[in-house]
Protein backbone atom coordinates (compact mmCIF):
# COMPACT_ATOMS: atom_id res chain seq x y z
CA UNK A 1 0.00 0.00 0.00
CA UNK A 2 1.52 3.53 -0.96
CA UNK A 3 2.08 5.80 1.85
CA UNK A 4 0.36 9.16 2.03
CA UNK A 5 3.02 11.39 1.03
CA UNK A 6 4.04 13.66 4.30
CA UNK A 7 5.05 17.36 3.03
CA UNK A 8 7.94 19.73 4.73
CA UNK A 9 4.87 22.27 5.30
CA UNK A 10 2.88 19.05 7.57
CA UNK A 11 6.52 17.93 9.42
CA UNK A 12 7.35 21.83 10.52
CA UNK A 13 3.25 21.76 11.48
CA UNK A 14 3.64 18.42 13.87
CA UNK A 15 6.79 19.30 14.96
CA UNK A 16 5.53 22.68 16.21
CA UNK A 17 2.48 20.95 17.91
CA UNK A 18 4.41 18.61 19.63
CA UNK A 19 7.21 21.24 20.54
CA UNK A 20 4.20 22.76 22.36
CA UNK A 21 3.06 19.46 23.49
CA UNK A 22 6.52 19.02 25.23
CA UNK A 23 6.62 22.25 26.69
CA UNK A 24 2.91 22.19 27.94
CA UNK A 25 3.86 18.42 29.61
CA UNK A 26 7.13 20.43 31.39
CA UNK A 27 4.60 23.44 32.49
CA UNK A 28 3.19 20.40 34.01
CA UNK A 29 5.50 18.63 35.88
CA UNK A 30 7.13 21.63 37.06
CA UNK A 31 3.40 22.92 38.64
CA UNK A 32 3.10 19.41 39.90
CA UNK A 33 6.54 19.90 41.76
CA UNK A 34 6.12 23.32 42.95
CA UNK A 35 2.62 22.43 44.18
CA UNK A 36 1.03 24.73 41.97
CA UNK A 37 -1.64 21.94 40.54
CA UNK A 38 -2.61 19.16 42.91
CA UNK A 39 -5.48 17.93 39.82
CA UNK A 40 -5.12 17.38 36.06
CA UNK A 41 -7.56 16.66 32.89
CA UNK A 42 -6.38 14.37 30.68
CA UNK A 43 -7.89 13.69 27.35
CA UNK A 44 -7.31 9.93 27.02
CA UNK A 45 -8.89 9.13 24.19
CA UNK A 46 -12.38 7.63 26.29
CA UNK A 47 -12.94 11.34 26.63
CA UNK A 48 -11.85 13.62 29.69
CA UNK A 49 -10.37 12.32 32.57
CA UNK A 50 -9.86 14.41 36.45
CA UNK A 51 -6.43 12.76 37.73
CA UNK A 52 -6.32 13.84 41.32
CA UNK A 53 -2.08 13.62 42.76
CA UNK A 54 -2.62 11.14 45.40
CA UNK A 55 -0.02 13.22 47.56
CA UNK A 56 -1.77 16.29 46.12
CA UNK A 57 -1.28 18.53 49.51
CA UNK A 58 0.38 21.39 48.12
CA UNK A 59 1.50 23.10 51.66
CA UNK A 60 3.94 19.57 51.87
CA UNK A 61 5.14 19.79 48.70
CA UNK A 62 6.64 23.16 48.67
CA UNK A 63 7.49 22.61 52.34
CA UNK A 64 9.89 19.49 50.95
CA UNK A 65 10.36 21.74 47.97
CA UNK A 66 12.22 24.17 50.11
CA UNK A 67 13.24 22.62 53.05
CA UNK A 68 16.96 22.39 54.30
CA UNK A 69 17.25 18.73 53.98
CA UNK A 70 17.84 16.78 51.09
CA UNK A 71 14.60 14.54 50.29
CA UNK A 72 14.49 11.60 47.75
CA UNK A 73 11.83 8.62 47.76
CA UNK A 74 13.41 5.52 46.48
CA UNK A 75 11.30 2.09 45.10
CA UNK A 76 12.51 -1.05 46.25
CA UNK A 77 14.76 -1.59 43.93
CA UNK A 78 16.51 1.75 45.21
CA UNK A 79 15.76 3.65 42.31
CA UNK A 80 14.81 7.30 43.31
CA UNK A 81 11.47 7.85 42.06
CA UNK A 82 11.59 11.90 43.47
CA UNK A 83 14.22 14.09 45.02
CA UNK A 84 13.92 17.71 45.97
CA UNK A 85 16.33 20.35 45.09
CA UNK A 86 18.19 20.15 48.16
CA UNK A 87 19.69 16.67 47.46
CA UNK A 88 20.44 17.36 43.79
CA UNK A 89 22.68 20.80 45.47
CA UNK A 90 24.11 18.13 47.33
CA UNK A 91 25.27 15.76 44.80
CA UNK A 92 26.14 18.65 42.64
CA UNK A 93 23.73 17.39 40.04
CA UNK A 94 21.02 18.89 38.27
CA UNK A 95 17.48 18.41 39.72
CA UNK A 96 15.53 16.35 36.39
CA UNK A 97 18.92 14.20 36.11
CA UNK A 98 19.01 12.76 39.38
CA UNK A 99 15.29 10.76 39.34
CA UNK A 100 15.49 7.10 38.09
CA UNK A 101 19.09 6.83 39.43
CA UNK A 102 20.11 4.69 41.98
CA UNK A 103 20.26 5.62 45.14
CA UNK A 104 23.36 4.06 46.18
CA UNK A 105 25.70 5.63 43.82
CA UNK A 106 25.88 9.01 46.06
CA UNK A 107 27.46 6.70 48.85
CA UNK A 108 30.62 7.13 49.57
CA UNK A 109 32.41 3.35 49.78
CA UNK A 110 33.54 3.96 53.69
CA UNK A 111 29.62 3.96 54.07
CA UNK A 112 28.12 1.25 52.14
CA UNK A 113 27.88 -0.86 54.68
CA UNK A 114 26.29 0.55 57.01
CA UNK A 115 23.87 1.96 54.48
CA UNK A 116 22.99 -1.23 53.36
CA UNK A 117 22.25 -2.54 56.76
CA UNK A 118 19.90 0.42 57.35
CA UNK A 119 18.40 -0.01 54.11
CA UNK A 120 17.55 -3.14 54.79
CA UNK A 121 15.90 -2.28 57.83
CA UNK A 122 14.25 0.78 56.91
CA UNK A 123 11.31 -1.35 55.40
CA UNK A 124 10.41 -3.16 58.74
CA UNK A 125 11.11 0.05 60.84
CA UNK A 126 11.54 3.95 60.67
CA UNK A 127 15.43 4.32 60.98
CA UNK A 128 18.35 6.83 61.47
CA UNK A 129 22.23 6.59 60.75
CA UNK A 130 25.05 9.02 59.85
CA UNK A 131 26.27 8.43 56.63
CA UNK A 132 28.93 10.11 53.87
CA UNK A 133 27.38 11.01 50.58
CA UNK A 134 29.63 11.71 47.74
CA UNK A 135 29.06 14.46 45.59
CA UNK A 136 29.98 14.48 41.83
CA UNK A 137 33.26 16.46 42.65
CA UNK A 138 34.11 13.35 45.06
CA UNK A 139 33.53 15.34 48.02
CA UNK A 140 32.19 13.33 50.95
CA UNK A 141 29.08 14.83 52.85
CA UNK A 142 28.49 13.84 56.14
CA UNK A 143 24.73 13.58 56.65
CA UNK A 144 22.14 12.10 58.55
CA UNK A 145 20.02 9.76 56.97
CA UNK A 146 16.76 9.11 57.89
CA UNK A 147 14.37 6.41 56.63
CA UNK A 148 10.21 5.97 56.79
CA UNK A 149 8.13 4.01 54.73
CA UNK A 150 5.99 5.50 52.06
CA UNK A 151 2.58 4.09 50.70
CA UNK A 152 2.51 5.09 47.12
CA UNK A 153 0.12 4.25 44.19
CA UNK A 154 3.25 2.07 42.70
CA UNK A 155 3.69 0.16 46.15
CA UNK A 156 5.45 0.90 49.05
CA UNK A 157 8.20 3.58 48.97
CA UNK A 158 10.91 4.58 51.21
CA UNK A 159 11.50 8.17 51.98
CA UNK A 160 15.29 9.29 52.66
CA UNK A 161 15.48 12.51 54.53
CA UNK A 162 19.63 13.81 54.78
CA UNK A 163 20.20 16.15 56.59
CA UNK A 164 23.83 18.06 55.86
CA UNK A 165 26.17 17.59 58.82
CA UNK A 166 29.10 19.72 57.46
CA UNK A 167 28.40 22.49 59.84
CA UNK A 168 28.03 20.49 63.00
CA UNK A 169 30.74 18.56 61.78
CA UNK A 170 33.04 21.37 61.02
CA UNK A 171 31.94 23.04 64.50
CA UNK A 172 32.74 19.57 66.23
CA UNK A 173 36.06 19.72 65.01
CA UNK A 174 36.74 22.97 65.34
CA UNK A 175 35.56 22.43 68.92
CA UNK A 176 37.71 19.89 69.43
CA UNK A 177 40.71 21.48 68.47
CA UNK A 178 39.47 24.08 70.65
CA UNK A 179 39.24 22.06 73.48
CA UNK A 180 42.79 20.44 72.79
CA UNK A 181 44.26 24.17 72.54
CA UNK A 182 42.58 25.06 75.78
CA UNK A 183 43.80 21.52 77.55
CA UNK A 184 47.06 22.29 76.46
CA UNK A 185 46.91 26.00 78.10
CA UNK A 186 45.20 24.61 80.91
CA UNK A 187 48.14 22.13 81.14
CA UNK A 188 51.16 25.16 80.83
CA UNK A 189 48.93 27.34 82.80
CA UNK A 190 49.29 24.81 85.24
CA UNK A 191 52.56 24.05 84.85
CA UNK A 192 53.43 27.51 84.92
CA UNK A 193 51.54 28.10 88.11
CA UNK A 194 53.38 25.14 89.78
CA UNK A 195 57.07 27.00 88.67
CA UNK A 196 55.92 29.55 90.41
CA UNK A 197 54.87 28.09 93.56
CA UNK A 198 58.56 26.54 93.55
CA UNK A 199 60.28 29.98 92.33
CA UNK A 200 57.79 31.55 95.47
CA UNK A 201 58.85 28.67 97.61
CA UNK A 202 62.93 28.85 96.61
CA UNK A 203 62.36 32.83 97.13
CA UNK A 204 60.68 32.61 100.08
CA UNK A 205 63.58 30.41 101.52
CA UNK A 206 65.99 32.87 99.91
CA UNK A 207 64.47 35.69 102.05
CA UNK A 208 64.63 33.81 105.61
CA UNK A 209 68.07 32.95 104.52
CA UNK A 210 68.95 35.97 103.76
CA UNK A 211 67.55 37.87 106.88
CA UNK A 212 68.51 35.39 108.94
CA UNK A 213 72.28 36.01 107.75
CA UNK A 214 71.25 39.56 108.01
CA UNK A 215 70.66 39.33 111.52
CA UNK A 216 73.69 36.89 112.73
CA UNK A 217 75.99 39.37 110.31
CA UNK A 218 74.21 41.87 112.31
CA UNK A 219 74.33 40.75 115.91
CA UNK A 220 78.19 40.10 115.18
CA UNK A 221 79.82 42.61 114.38
CA UNK A 222 81.37 44.82 117.10
CA UNK A 223 79.31 48.27 115.88
CA UNK A 224 75.69 49.11 116.61
CA UNK A 225 73.52 48.78 113.94
CA UNK A 226 69.97 49.85 113.10
CA UNK A 227 67.68 50.45 110.57
CA UNK A 228 65.68 53.12 109.98
CA UNK A 229 62.39 53.95 106.88
CA UNK A 230 62.66 56.25 104.57
CA UNK A 231 60.90 58.74 107.39
CA UNK A 232 63.74 57.76 109.34
CA UNK A 233 61.33 56.02 111.84
CA UNK A 234 63.92 53.41 113.31
CA UNK A 235 62.25 49.57 112.73
CA UNK A 236 65.82 47.41 113.67
CA UNK A 237 68.14 47.46 116.34
CA UNK A 238 70.90 44.59 116.77
CA UNK A 239 71.73 43.16 119.97
CA UNK A 240 74.74 45.63 120.55
CA UNK A 241 72.50 48.83 120.30
CA UNK A 242 70.78 46.41 123.25
CA UNK A 243 73.59 45.46 125.19
CA UNK A 244 75.50 48.90 125.34
CA UNK A 245 72.70 51.33 125.88
CA UNK A 246 70.66 48.76 128.61
CA UNK A 247 67.52 50.10 126.58
CA UNK A 248 64.76 47.57 125.76
CA UNK A 249 63.05 47.23 122.82
CA UNK A 250 60.08 49.01 124.13
CA UNK A 251 62.38 52.07 125.39
CA UNK A 252 64.59 51.70 122.04
CA UNK A 253 61.13 52.48 120.14
CA UNK A 254 60.10 55.16 122.26
CA UNK A 255 62.84 57.06 122.73
CA UNK A 256 65.81 55.82 120.92
CA UNK A 257 68.95 58.26 120.38
CA UNK A 258 66.85 60.27 122.37
CA UNK A 259 67.41 59.08 125.75
CA UNK A 260 71.05 58.11 124.86
CA UNK A 261 73.01 60.90 123.23
CA UNK A 262 74.84 62.89 125.22
CA UNK A 263 72.53 66.60 125.31
CA UNK A 264 75.54 68.74 124.01
CA UNK A 265 75.86 65.97 120.43
CA UNK A 266 72.14 65.41 120.01
CA UNK A 267 70.94 68.71 117.72
CA UNK A 268 74.06 68.55 115.82
CA UNK A 269 73.38 64.87 115.11
CA UNK A 270 69.37 65.14 114.44
CA UNK A 271 70.16 68.54 112.10
CA UNK A 272 72.44 66.12 110.28
CA UNK A 273 70.06 63.14 109.93
CA UNK A 274 67.47 65.42 109.06
CA UNK A 275 69.29 66.95 106.21
CA UNK A 276 70.83 63.65 104.91
CA UNK A 277 67.13 62.18 105.02
CA UNK A 278 66.19 65.00 102.75
CA UNK A 279 68.58 64.78 100.55
CA UNK A 280 69.13 61.18 100.50
CA UNK A 281 72.87 61.78 100.68
CA UNK A 282 74.96 59.42 103.63
CA UNK A 283 74.69 60.69 107.20
CA UNK A 284 77.51 61.02 108.89
CA UNK A 285 78.31 62.09 112.51
CA UNK A 286 80.92 61.21 115.80
CA UNK A 287 78.88 61.95 119.01
CA UNK A 288 78.61 60.31 122.36
CA UNK A 289 76.08 57.47 123.81
CA UNK A 290 75.80 56.66 127.20
CA UNK A 291 76.66 53.09 128.10
CA UNK A 292 73.92 51.56 129.97
CA UNK A 293 75.97 50.01 132.62
CA UNK A 294 78.04 52.75 133.76
CA UNK A 295 76.72 55.74 132.81
CA UNK A 296 79.62 56.86 130.93
CA UNK A 297 79.31 58.68 127.81
CA UNK A 298 81.51 57.13 124.63
CA UNK A 299 82.44 58.65 121.48
CA UNK A 300 80.95 56.89 117.98
CA UNK A 301 81.23 57.32 114.81
CA UNK A 302 77.76 57.22 113.29
CA UNK A 303 77.10 56.79 109.50
CA UNK A 304 73.88 55.49 107.52
CA UNK A 305 73.69 54.97 104.21
CA UNK A 306 70.56 54.56 101.86
CA UNK A 307 69.36 51.66 100.48
CA UNK A 308 67.72 52.40 97.16
CA UNK A 309 65.42 50.29 94.95
CA UNK A 310 65.67 50.11 91.24
CA UNK A 311 63.51 53.04 90.52
CA UNK A 312 66.25 54.56 93.13
CA UNK A 313 64.10 55.19 95.42
CA UNK A 314 65.29 55.25 99.06
CA UNK A 315 63.79 51.53 100.58
CA UNK A 316 65.55 51.99 103.99
CA UNK A 317 68.55 53.34 105.51
CA UNK A 318 71.26 50.88 107.16
CA UNK A 319 73.13 52.60 110.09
CA UNK A 320 75.75 52.17 112.09
CA UNK A 321 78.07 53.30 115.22
CA UNK A 322 81.67 52.41 115.68
CA UNK A 323 83.25 53.19 119.06
CA UNK A 324 86.02 55.66 118.69
CA UNK A 325 86.56 56.50 121.72
CA UNK A 326 89.38 54.74 122.54
CA UNK A 327 91.26 56.57 118.95
CA UNK A 328 89.74 59.46 120.02
CA UNK A 329 91.60 59.14 123.63
CA UNK A 330 94.78 57.93 121.42
CA UNK A 331 94.42 61.15 119.66
CA UNK A 332 93.93 63.79 121.99
CA UNK A 333 97.43 61.85 123.24
CA UNK A 334 98.89 62.30 120.30
CA UNK A 335 98.17 65.78 120.06
CA UNK A 336 99.22 66.27 123.43
CA UNK A 337 102.40 64.72 122.47
CA UNK A 338 102.65 66.90 119.25
CA UNK A 339 101.87 70.09 121.01
CA UNK A 340 104.75 69.15 123.57
CA UNK A 341 106.97 67.87 121.33
CA UNK A 342 106.93 71.15 118.56
CA UNK A 343 106.90 73.08 121.87
CA UNK A 344 109.72 71.80 122.95
CA UNK A 345 111.34 71.68 119.92
CA UNK A 346 110.73 75.32 119.00
CA UNK A 347 113.17 76.53 121.86
CA UNK A 348 116.64 74.69 120.86
CA UNK A 349 115.72 75.31 117.54
CA UNK A 350 115.57 79.18 118.22
CA UNK A 351 118.65 79.58 119.79
CA UNK A 352 120.30 77.11 116.94
CA UNK A 353 119.10 79.64 114.69
CA UNK A 354 120.21 82.32 116.65
CA UNK A 355 123.60 80.89 116.92
CA UNK A 356 123.86 80.18 113.30
CA UNK A 357 123.35 84.34 112.44
CA UNK A 358 126.04 85.30 115.21
CA UNK A 359 128.43 82.38 113.29
CA UNK A 360 127.66 83.55 109.96
CA UNK A 361 128.14 87.27 111.36
CA UNK A 362 130.90 86.10 112.92
CA UNK A 363 134.37 87.71 111.08
CA UNK A 364 132.28 87.36 108.18
CA UNK A 365 134.67 88.22 105.16
CA UNK A 366 137.37 86.02 106.73
CA UNK A 367 134.29 82.66 106.07
CA UNK A 368 135.89 80.83 103.48
CA UNK A 369 133.50 80.50 100.54
CA UNK A 370 132.44 76.89 101.66
CA UNK A 371 131.57 77.76 105.15
CA UNK A 372 129.49 80.13 104.03
CA UNK A 373 127.56 77.58 101.29
CA UNK A 374 127.69 75.43 104.48
CA UNK A 375 126.11 78.20 106.61
CA UNK A 376 123.23 79.00 103.69
CA UNK A 377 122.33 75.28 104.13
CA UNK A 378 121.77 74.75 107.66
CA UNK A 379 119.65 77.87 107.06
CA UNK A 380 117.42 76.34 104.92
CA UNK A 381 117.15 73.25 107.03
CA UNK A 382 116.38 75.09 109.81
CA UNK A 383 113.52 76.71 107.98
CA UNK A 384 112.15 73.86 106.60
CA UNK A 385 112.32 72.56 110.21
CA UNK A 386 110.79 75.34 111.52
CA UNK A 387 107.95 75.61 109.26
CA UNK A 388 107.37 71.78 109.74
CA UNK A 389 107.42 72.35 113.73
CA UNK A 390 105.06 75.37 113.02
CA UNK A 391 102.78 73.45 111.30
CA UNK A 392 102.87 70.69 114.15
CA UNK A 393 102.33 73.90 117.12
CA UNK A 394 99.28 75.12 114.98
CA UNK A 395 98.22 71.47 114.50
CA UNK A 396 97.71 71.21 118.33
CA UNK A 397 96.71 74.88 118.57
CA UNK A 398 93.57 74.29 116.00
CA UNK A 399 92.83 71.07 118.30
CA UNK A 400 92.82 73.43 121.22
CA UNK A 401 90.77 75.45 119.63
CA UNK A 402 93.64 78.24 120.07
CA UNK A 403 94.50 79.38 116.99
CA UNK A 404 94.10 82.72 116.98
CA UNK A 405 95.49 85.42 115.41
CA UNK A 406 94.59 89.09 114.71
CA UNK A 407 92.98 91.10 111.28
CA UNK A 408 93.91 93.89 109.69
CA UNK A 409 93.40 95.21 105.64
CA UNK A 410 95.46 92.70 103.60
CA UNK A 411 96.05 93.45 99.68
CA UNK A 412 95.12 90.32 98.40
CA UNK A 413 96.77 90.70 95.12
CA UNK A 414 99.99 91.85 96.66
CA UNK A 415 99.93 89.26 98.73
CA UNK A 416 99.62 87.06 95.89
CA UNK A 417 102.45 88.72 93.85
CA UNK A 418 104.91 88.22 96.57
CA UNK A 419 104.22 84.96 96.97
CA UNK A 420 104.62 84.21 93.42
CA UNK A 421 107.91 85.57 94.01
CA UNK A 422 108.72 83.64 96.52
CA UNK A 423 107.82 80.20 95.03
CA UNK A 424 109.69 81.12 91.68
CA UNK A 425 112.66 81.54 93.49
CA UNK A 426 111.65 78.03 95.39
CA UNK A 427 110.72 76.23 92.24
CA UNK A 428 113.02 77.88 89.40
CA UNK A 429 111.48 74.92 87.56
CA UNK A 430 108.24 75.74 87.29
CA UNK A 431 106.48 78.31 85.08
CA UNK A 432 104.22 80.34 87.23
CA UNK A 433 101.15 82.09 85.29
CA UNK A 434 98.95 85.01 87.31
CA UNK A 435 96.20 86.00 85.59
CA UNK A 436 93.73 88.86 86.47
CA UNK A 437 95.70 92.08 88.29
CA UNK A 438 93.00 93.69 90.13
CA UNK A 439 93.68 95.04 93.44
CA UNK A 440 91.71 92.65 96.22
CA UNK A 441 91.76 93.67 99.41
CA UNK A 442 90.26 91.73 102.20
CA UNK A 443 89.81 91.80 105.85
CA UNK A 444 92.12 89.16 107.55
CA UNK A 445 95.37 87.89 108.63
CA UNK A 446 98.10 88.71 105.82
CA UNK A 447 100.69 85.96 107.47
CA UNK A 448 98.24 83.48 107.47
CA UNK A 449 96.77 83.99 104.38
CA UNK A 450 100.25 83.90 102.82
CA UNK A 451 100.74 80.50 104.83
CA UNK A 452 97.16 78.98 103.00
CA UNK A 453 98.54 80.61 99.52
CA UNK A 454 101.97 79.50 99.39
CA UNK A 455 100.51 75.92 100.91
CA UNK A 456 98.66 75.54 97.82
CA UNK A 457 101.26 76.53 95.40
CA UNK A 458 103.99 74.17 96.69
CA UNK A 459 101.55 71.53 96.48
CA UNK A 460 100.44 72.50 92.98
CA UNK A 461 104.63 72.04 92.34
CA UNK A 462 105.25 69.12 94.61
CA UNK A 463 102.28 66.96 92.71
CA UNK A 464 102.53 67.73 89.45
CA UNK A 465 105.87 65.65 88.24
CA UNK A 466 105.56 66.28 84.75
CA UNK A 467 103.66 69.42 83.94
CA UNK A 468 105.10 72.26 85.03
CA UNK A 469 102.65 75.05 84.52
CA UNK A 470 100.77 76.29 87.60
CA UNK A 471 97.78 79.23 87.03
CA UNK A 472 96.72 81.47 89.74
CA UNK A 473 93.80 83.24 88.82
CA UNK A 474 91.73 85.94 90.70
CA UNK A 475 88.17 86.82 90.22
CA UNK A 476 85.22 88.18 91.98
CA UNK A 477 81.22 88.16 92.50
CA UNK A 478 79.65 91.45 94.21
CA UNK A 479 80.88 90.07 97.68
CA UNK A 480 83.97 87.15 97.31
CA UNK A 481 87.03 87.34 96.22
CA UNK A 482 88.01 83.90 94.76
CA UNK A 483 91.79 82.09 94.21
CA UNK A 484 92.25 79.44 92.29
CA UNK A 485 95.43 77.74 91.96
CA UNK A 486 95.34 75.51 89.01
CA UNK A 487 98.19 72.80 88.19
CA UNK A 488 98.57 70.23 85.71
CA UNK A 489 99.35 67.19 87.83
CA UNK A 490 98.23 63.66 89.47
CA UNK A 491 95.40 65.41 90.25
CA UNK A 492 92.75 63.25 93.02
CA UNK A 493 89.92 61.05 92.84
CA UNK A 494 86.80 62.05 94.36
CA UNK A 495 87.36 59.72 97.24
CA UNK A 496 90.57 61.33 97.93
CA UNK A 497 89.21 64.77 97.26
CA UNK A 498 86.96 63.76 100.25
CA UNK A 499 89.75 63.18 103.08
CA UNK A 500 91.85 65.95 101.92
CA UNK A 501 91.58 68.36 103.96
CA UNK A 502 91.53 65.81 107.05
CA UNK A 503 94.08 65.86 109.24
CA UNK A 504 97.37 64.02 108.45
CA UNK A 505 95.51 62.63 105.37
CA UNK A 506 98.00 61.76 102.68
CA UNK A 507 97.28 60.17 99.33
CA UNK A 508 99.07 56.61 99.39
CA UNK A 509 100.34 56.27 96.45
CA UNK A 510 103.59 54.57 95.78
CA UNK A 511 103.81 56.14 92.29
CA UNK A 512 103.82 59.53 94.16
CA UNK A 513 106.25 59.25 97.21
CA UNK A 514 106.84 63.10 98.64
CA UNK A 515 107.40 64.19 101.88
CA UNK A 516 104.40 65.75 103.70
CA UNK A 517 103.05 65.27 106.75
CA UNK A 518 99.31 66.25 105.89
CA UNK A 519 99.02 69.14 107.71
CA UNK A 520 99.16 72.08 105.22
CA UNK A 521 95.81 71.63 103.92
CA UNK A 522 94.06 71.05 106.99
CA UNK A 523 95.56 74.40 108.79
CA UNK A 524 94.61 76.08 105.21
CA UNK A 525 91.32 74.77 106.01
CA UNK A 526 91.32 76.37 109.38
CA UNK A 527 92.29 79.79 108.56
CA UNK A 528 90.14 79.84 105.54
CA UNK A 529 87.30 79.00 108.00
CA UNK A 530 88.44 81.78 110.44
CA UNK A 531 88.60 84.05 108.09
CA UNK A 532 84.80 83.02 106.88
CA UNK A 533 86.17 81.98 103.53
CA UNK A 534 85.06 78.70 101.66
CA UNK A 535 88.10 75.65 100.28
CA UNK A 536 87.36 73.46 97.76
CA UNK A 537 88.91 71.50 95.11
CA UNK A 538 88.11 70.09 91.30
CA UNK A 539 89.73 67.53 90.22
CA UNK A 540 90.51 64.27 88.21
CA UNK A 541 93.17 62.07 88.53
CA UNK A 542 95.94 62.02 85.76
CA UNK A 543 94.71 65.49 84.90
CA UNK A 544 95.08 67.91 87.35
CA UNK A 545 93.44 70.10 90.29
CA UNK A 546 92.47 73.37 90.95
CA UNK A 547 92.33 74.30 94.40
CA UNK A 548 90.44 77.66 95.41
CA UNK A 549 89.24 79.97 98.09
CA UNK A 550 86.98 82.53 98.92
CA UNK A 551 87.00 85.42 100.89
CA UNK A 552 84.65 88.10 101.87
CA UNK A 553 85.71 91.54 100.20
CA UNK A 554 87.15 94.11 102.14
CA UNK A 555 83.98 96.36 102.55
CA UNK A 556 84.65 100.42 103.53
P1 LIG B 1 101.22 67.18 102.48
O1 LIG B 1 101.35 67.82 101.15
O2 LIG B 1 102.25 67.62 103.43
O3 LIG B 1 101.10 65.70 102.40
P2 LIG B 1 98.69 68.54 102.56
O4 LIG B 1 97.71 68.66 103.68
O5 LIG B 1 99.16 69.79 101.98
O6 LIG B 1 99.84 67.64 103.10
O7 LIG B 1 98.01 67.67 101.44
C1 LIG B 1 97.32 66.50 101.78
C2 LIG B 1 97.36 65.52 100.62
O8 LIG B 1 96.57 66.04 99.58
C3 LIG B 1 98.70 65.36 100.01
O9 LIG B 1 99.42 64.33 100.67
C4 LIG B 1 98.40 64.96 98.60
O10 LIG B 1 98.17 63.59 98.53
C5 LIG B 1 97.11 65.69 98.33
N1 LIG B 1 97.31 66.91 97.52
C6 LIG B 1 97.44 68.16 97.99
N2 LIG B 1 97.59 69.03 96.98
C7 LIG B 1 97.54 68.32 95.85
C8 LIG B 1 97.61 68.64 94.44
N3 LIG B 1 97.79 69.90 94.02
N4 LIG B 1 97.53 67.63 93.54
C9 LIG B 1 97.34 66.36 93.96
N5 LIG B 1 97.25 66.00 95.25
C10 LIG B 1 97.35 66.95 96.18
Amino acid sequence: MEQPKITYEQLLNDNEELQLQLEEANDTIEAIRTGQIDALVVNDGDGHQLYTLKTADQTYRVFIQKMNEGAVTVNREGLILYSNSRFATMVGMPLEKTIGLTFDIFIAPESRDIYDEVIANAWEEDCKEEILLINTDKNRIPCLLSCNTLELDEGLSLSLILTDLSILKETEKQLKIKNLQLAAAHLATERLNNQLEDTVKERTNELLLSRERFKYLANNIPQMTWTNLPNGEVDYYNEQWYNYTGLSQEESKKSGWESVLYPDDFQTTMDRFSSSLQSGEVFEVENRYKRGFDGAYRWHLNRAVPMRNEKNEIVFWVGTATDIEDQKREMDRKDEFIGIASHELKTPLTSLKGYLQLISSYKRDELPAAVKQYIEKANISINKLQRLINDLLDVSKIQAGKLEYAFSKVNLTELIQACVENAAHIHPESNFIVRDGHNYTVQGNSERLEQVLMNLINNAVKYSPQNKDVIIQTSTDNDNVRVTITDFGIGLSAAQIDRIFERFYRVEDKKYMTSGLGMGLYISAEIIDYHNGQIGVQSEQGKGSTFYFELPLWKV
